[in-house]
């Protein structure tokens, strides 16, 4: 049964260890139910950091002039595509900054080649393009689009998007053509943005639901210095202000799954950085069924730097694997085979 929002603002804002077991517990079995035990696996490659937005909270935003560029080649990502084939994976994940550099036939041409020469499923998470662009991705074999809504509160997304004054409607309205396009589509939220309130994750629950999310990334918000957001201190004390912690992340790891019971849910990078030793796994017993080690080359993963001291910045693709393999393992819990699709997907184009 699907949480009620009172339900759901109780459970966000206890500490009542036997109702948080109870959260845990419920999560855990409707995962089980409908997503099973395998955990998939998809490769994320983070092909490039120029960006010509200036969202307040991320470090790649066109300000950041210490940044160091790079945009990664075709046959660079192609040598990082047959990592992705070699290690089993069944799904390369396509993210970059918001790039025009990257020209859409460039980004066609790229899709192609997977497409052609593996039996992978692509994702592309390069922000906002036009709808052309999208449907010519589509056409090209892209199988799914990742784009978070990152809060549904309209006045919050204005402030910390300052190229936006349409409170995010716009970046939800794309999420609905990607998905008329035959996407798979994903979106998300972060958690604990200074400013967000526990009823705005209640409304962000409200429409991961209504948007009919095939994948839904949530992690917690983690200050940028270098960013306007990172650096305006939280000091207004104020009850209702969600806080960016791991339990708030667990919660709504936790709640996305009982609203969304057959899409597929990745424990985050965000998450294993506020706990490198088993954030990645208490995410995966709390709802999650989906880890995205990260194959992107060791020379350019520093300068990926969305937040500072990201999870895994120095190992190598094949170090993450190891360390994925181990960490599910460890869980009792298998290694997805093929592609992963949501079943919330194949549910609807079946
Ligand atoms: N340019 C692409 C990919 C952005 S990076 C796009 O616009 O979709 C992917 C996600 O990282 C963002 O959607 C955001 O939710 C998250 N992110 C960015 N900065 C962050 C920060 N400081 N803390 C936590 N998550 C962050």
């Amino acid at each position: 049964m699907k949480p009620t929002r009172k339900q759901i603002l109780d459970w966000l804002k206890t500490e009542d260890p036997d109702q948080l077991e109870q959260l845990w517990s419920q999560a855990d079995t409707v995962r089980a139910e409908h997503v099973g035990d395998q955990v998939h696996l998809r490769g994320l490659i983070e092909f490039g950091n120029y960006c010509m937005r200036r969202c307040g909270y991320c470090g790649l935003r066109a300000d950041n002039t210490e940044l160091t560029r790079y945009r990664m080649s075709i046959d660079e990502i192609m040598a990082c595509v047959r990592q992705a084939v070699e290690f089993n994976y069944g799904t390369v994940v396509l993210q970059s900054g918001e790039d025009f550099g990257f020209a859409w036939q460039w980004v066609r041409d790229l899709v192609k080649q997977i497409k052609d020469q593996t039996p992978l499923a692509v994702t592309l998470s390069i922000g906002e393009r036009s709808l052309d662009e999208l449907a010519a991705w589509r056409r090209a074999g892209a199988d799914r689009y990742l784009l978070r809504f990152e809060t549904s509160n309209r006045d919050l997304f204005n402030r910390i998007h300052p190229d936006c004054d349409d409170g995010g409607e716009g970046r939800v309205e794309l999420l609905r053509q990607i998905k008329a396009m035959g996407y798979e589509t994903g979106s998300g939220v972060m958690i604990g943005i200074p400013g967000q309130r526990y009823a705005d994750l209640a409304d962000d629950l409200a429409l991961f639901e209504s948007l009919d999310l095939d994948m839904i990334g949530v992690g917690p918000w983690i200050a940028h210095p270098r960013t306007p957001l990172g650096q305006t201190p939280c000091a207004q004390v104020d009850a209702e202000q969600v806080p960016n912690t791991e339990l708030m992340t667990y919660k709504m790891v936790a709640l996305t799954r009982l609203m969304r019971p057959k899409a597929n849910i990745p424990s985050t990078t965000a998450l294993a950085t506020l706990n490198l030793a088993t954030g990645r796994e208490c995410g995966l017993q709390r709802g999650a069924n989906v880890i995205m080690p990260n194959l992107t080359p060791t020379e350019y993963r520093a300068y990926y730097e969305i937040y500072p001291a990201k999870a895994c910045i120095n190992e190598t693709a094949g170090q993450c694997h190891l360390c994925v393999q181990g960490r599910i393992a460890s869980i009792g819990r298998q290694l997805g085979h093929g592609r992963g699709d949501a079943p919330n997907h194949q549910q609807h184009s079946a």
